[in-house]
């Protein structure tokens, strides 16, 4: 058994419950929700939304990039950011 959950038993325990959680630190920095695990920093919803935000980004950057100059101002005038 982890650390954190013996923490979180204990804490349940004796009726803290999330504030008992507090005295570990694990708040994502994103939500600033008490978490269980932290994935770099933040909780794992918070991670996967990242995650997909990164993914979508790089896949605009990938479409961007195929495009030659023409179809690049094209993308300008209609608003392609
Ligand atoms: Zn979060």
């Amino acid at each position: 058994m982890s650390y954190e959950k013996r923490f979180k038993e204990i804490a349940s325990d004796c009726g803290m419950g999330v504030y008992g959680l507090a005295e570990l630190d694990l708040h994502c920095q994103q939500c600033g929700e008490p978490t269980e695990e932290l994935h770099e920093g933040y909780c794992e919803e918070c991670c996967n939304e990242n995650q997909a935000a990164l993914d979508r980004h790089n896949a605009e950057y990938d479409s961007w990039r195929r495009m030659d100059d023409d179809r690049r101002e094209e993308a300008i005038r209609r608003g392609y950011t």
